[in-house]
């Protein structure tokens, strides 16, 4: 969120879209457009793999970013083919291309075991109408019967619309495995929270971070609860996973999904820990009374959001919310129109 962090940019512009530019001795950067709200571009990577080459991370499904990986085919592969292609996680902005990539070449895919399933079953959940259950949760986060009702005829497919079909066979890797590419060892790091089983990928020998996205040198990654585990406690497994990476060497360049390659690891842990601290902090503070996931936002996010914001905002805050009902600092009631409320267990007249 804020920007007063120490992190240092060794390269001031990014990559052109679409023209790979060396970050490290064999390791190229990608960078591809997207249209989220607040963000423009992922970062894809491109390793020299023996006689082939390892794409890490693939973009969304979309016309433009096909066309521009055919232009990196064209001119940067030196003659060499695709020999795998590796997804950190299944959002569609890194796994999208994937199914196209691997069949394109015809390659392997590598990825956790949790988040390959994660996209097939992503890819198969589709409804003409927006099921009842999906709807249900949102009744009990507090939307209003207008919004839902708009929700309940928008359809529901929109993962399988930004992603080419999910590759139907994986090469499953797991924490701590180490694995060859072009010669260098990479130790797959595990971190949860921003998806099921996100890999990072740490090369021993150039102290080199492939972060995807949980680690990001500006934005904190998205930690939602969504529909279809609503009891999760996301944050609380981000928490936790980020202590993975706090063995890593102090010259470590991290190579996040966004924004710019940077130096100074240890101190971006430091800021995402205390951030959520803070967060969870003023979240706890504000709930002295009965409150709807709803009315946190302003507290949360402090501007206002547009429609979308305020879907990923919702499912953001339920992620702090749980947090803190897991180390027992909220409670959470349901009034009687079946609408969640939390208020803070300290707070409480009933409180021991
Ligand atoms: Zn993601």
């Amino acid at each position: 969120m804020s920007a007063e962090i120490e992190v240092e940019y060794p390269f001031s512009e990014a990559a052109e879209l679409g023209i790979p530019q060396e970050v490290a001795p064999g390791i190229f950067w990608v960078r591809m457009p997207l249209e989220l709200t607040g963000l423009n571009h992922i970062n894809l990577w491109l390793l020299r793999d023996g006689p082939g080459w390892t794409i890490v991370d693939t973009g969304m499904k979309s016309e433009r970013i096909h066309d521009l990986w055919e232009g990196v085919f064209a001119k940067y592969l030196a003659g060499r083919a695709v020999t795998r292609v590796f997804c950190t996680h299944f959002h569609p902005d890194h796994m999208g291309q994937a199914g196209w990539l691997t069949q394109r070449w015809n390659c392997p895919f590598w990825a956790t075991h949790r988040e390959w399933l994660q996209g097939r079953v992503a890819e198969l959940d589709q409804h003409d109408k927006t099921p009842d259950w999906f709807l249900q949760f949102f009744h009990k986060v507090g939307l209003s019967d207008d919004a839902l009702a708009l929700m309940a005829d928008s359809g529901y497919s929109h993962f399988r619309d930004a992603v080419t079909p999910i590759p139907p066979q994986v090469r499953s890797v797991r924490d701590g495995e180490m694995i060859r590419i072009g010669g260098d060892d990479w130790r797959v790091i595990v971190g949860r929270g921003h998806s099921p089983e996100h890999a990072c990928l740490f090369n021993h020998k150039t102290h080199v971070l492939i972060a995807g996205d949980q680690i990001l040198p500006k934005i904190t990654p998205h930690i939602g609860i969504h529909a279809s585990e609503p009891e999760a406690n996301p944050l609380q497994l981000y928490l936790d996973t980020l202590a993975n990476f706090d063995h890593l060497p102090a010259d470590t360049l991290v190579l996040p999904a966004h924004g710019l390659p940077f130096y100074n690891l240890h101190p971006r842990l430091d800021f995402l820990r205390r951030h959520h601290a803070e967060r969870l902090a003023v979240l706890e503070e504000f709930c002295a009374e009965p409150t709807r996931v709803l009315s946190t936002l302003k507290v949360m996010f402090r501007r206002q959001l547009n429609p979308f914001e305020a879907l990923l905002g919702m499912s953001e805050a339920l992620s702090h919310l749980h947090c803190l009902m897991g180390q027992g600092r909220i409670i959470r009631d349901t009034n009687e129109d079946g609408v969640w409320l939390y208020q803070a267990s300290g707070r409480r007249a009933d409180a021991a």
